[in-house]
């Protein structure tokens, strides 16, 4: 990006944010609203519209109304694509300005953040779009006397609650296929990330969504989403963030109306290094991407590296050279390659886990620390921590942070026992030159996605989902379909 537009955006007021609730910029019920804190330098940024369960309960009803009344979901799918492929435009067009914005609301390295964020939402936007007027519905195989067809109904009004790393990809993997199915959306974007999801749910009006078919309501998930999570009008749910919400979405569903709820849960994700690996420097300095970018606030972060021990002490050195060369600091930097830590609670949280790995005698390699301090922000040094027990919470919890537990093994059934002894089951990575053991090992690992000689790196063509406690459902690929459609038999006797 350019320096002089990236500098003028960086310091751009930022005006304060209210809900989009059928069609229109609504303030909270009560007037209530809540700081937005920019975790570059720990002051606010703005002011958003703190929910209420007044303002969600319009939202869904906003929702419910635009979809019973087939003003989206009647459309042909030619028109709604047309009207997707418009909205991912005006994103496209948009980009620096919401790829800053973002930066400030959230952290993310600006490289990053551009391509990830508002451009691969409209990579995800349109893939949606131009795939659903070539989806079919069936006919069955029966007995001549009798037609049954098998139609893809819309599954009616979703609630999407997404969490605040990668608020527009992520949004982009519910949306997209949402609308494009004809459901109508109620979104709850996170506390700590929510302006960029209002600025492209505006310029979805502007591309011709009927009003009502996105609303979007900010503030407490405790309030907002918990509304969306036990409403009688929502009939289904997409969450992407913690397991406790997770649990609690569940819950929700079983007292309300059994909506049916989607989950992904992030990971404790091993990146299993055999010393046969084809390139030990590329291993080392991907593996540290692997976890270190985003300040390792990625739900599919290497957040584990299994080492076969001949190679353990050489290639934890390799990784130390890497993570003490990479920058940190200002996101807003096009040369940093970690930027800010989302949240001080997040940056506390990381720094137990520390503390407490340091506690029970495990090495750290390098890091550990909260870093420029005089800035305000929240920024922490990529952190090895070597000699970890399989056990430890380090190597068991989802930290969230630039925090990389390490893990030597001796055998192929180890590292498997080993790559398989947590409660997730989100990603992995194994790195060999022997072809027969890379297959194996894709299919001995549990996971939903097992990359080989790499670590990270998909496109929307894939589908990405959990298995185990990381959650069920897929995003992306045309799979992701598959959550905003009922199956309806017609069963005609001819
Ligand atoms: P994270 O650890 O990533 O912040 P959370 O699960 O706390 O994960 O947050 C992810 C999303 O879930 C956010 O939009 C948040 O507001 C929402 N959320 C948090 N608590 C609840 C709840 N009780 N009910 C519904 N949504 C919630």
């Amino acid at each position: 990006m350019e320096r002089t537009l990236l500098h003028d955006l960086s310091k751009a007021p930022v005006g304060p944010a209210s809900h989009l609730i059928d069609g229109l910029s609504q303030a909270a019920s009560d007037g209530g609203t809540m700081d937005v804190i920019s975790p570059l330098n720990g002051t606010r940024l703005t002011t958003m519209a703190r929910g209420t369960v007044e303002d969600a309960e319009a939202a869904i009803a906003a929702a419910r109304a635009a979809f019973d009344d087939g003003r989206w979901s009647g459309l042909a799918p030619a028109a709604r694509k047309k009207i997707l492929l418009k909205w991912a435009d005006l994103i496209e067009a948009k980009a620096q300005e919401l790829a800053v914005l973002g930066v400030r609301d959230n952290g993310t390295e600006i490289a990053m953040a551009l391509k990830a964020e508002p451009l691969s939402a409209a990579g995800t936007i349109r893939y949606f779009a131009e795939a659903i007027d070539k989806i079919y519905g069936e006919i069955a195989p029966t007995a001549p006397g009798t037609l049954g067809l098998v139609h893809k109904e819309p599954v009616g009004v979703v609630g999407a609650i997404v969490p605040w790393n990668f608020p527009l990809m992520i949004g982009a993997w519910k949306l997209g296929p949402a609308l494009a199915a004809g459901c109508t959306v109620v979104l709850k974007p996170a506390e700590t990330a929510s302006l960029t999801l209002l600025e492209i749910a505006k310029l979805a009006l502007d591309a011709g969504l009927p009003p009502g078919v996105l609303n979007v309501v900010t503030g407490e998930g405790a309030v907002v989403g918990a509304t969306i999570a036990e409403s009688n009008a929502v009939d289904a749910l997409v969450f992407t963030g913690s397991g406790a919400t997770g649990r609690r979405l569940l819950e929700a569903s079983a007292r309300s109306n059994f909506k049916r709820v989607y989950l992904e849960l992030g990971g404790k994700s091993p990146n299993v290094v055999f010393a046969d690996a084809p390139d030990l420097d590329e291993a080392a300095k991907v593996s540290a991407y692997g976890i270190f970018r985003n300040s390792g606030q990625v739900c599919v972060a290497g957040s584990r590296l299994l080492v076969e021990r001949s190679i353990h002490d050489a290639f934890v050195e390799k990784l130390k050279q890497v993570a003490e060369t990479m920058v940190v600091g200002d996101p807003l930097n096009p040369e940093t390659s970690a930027g800010a830590i989302n949240s001080e609670a997040q940056l506390e949280q990381n720094l137990r886990f520390v503390a407490e790995a340091r506690a029970a005698g495990r090495q750290i390699v390098t890091g550990g620390e909260r870093i420029l301090q005089e800035t305000g922000g929240y920024y922490m040094a990529p952190t090895i921590v070597a000699g970890v027990s399989p056990e430890d919470a380090i190597a068991q919890e989802e930290v969230f942070g630039p925090v990389l537990a390490v893990i030597p093994f001796d055998s192929e059934d180890e590292a498997v026992a080993i790559a398989n002894g947590t409660d997730f089951g989100l990603a992995a990575a194994v790195w060999t030159a022997d072809l027969s053991r890379a297959h194996r090992m894709v299919r001995r690992i549990k996971a939903g996605v097992v990359h080989v000689n790499t670590y990270g790196g998909a496109d929307v063509t894939v589908p990405l989902g959990g298995v185990k406690q990381s959650g069920n459902g897929h995003d992306k690929s045309l799979h992701a379909f598959d959550k905003f459609f009922d199956l309806k038999t017609a069963w005609i006797k001819l």
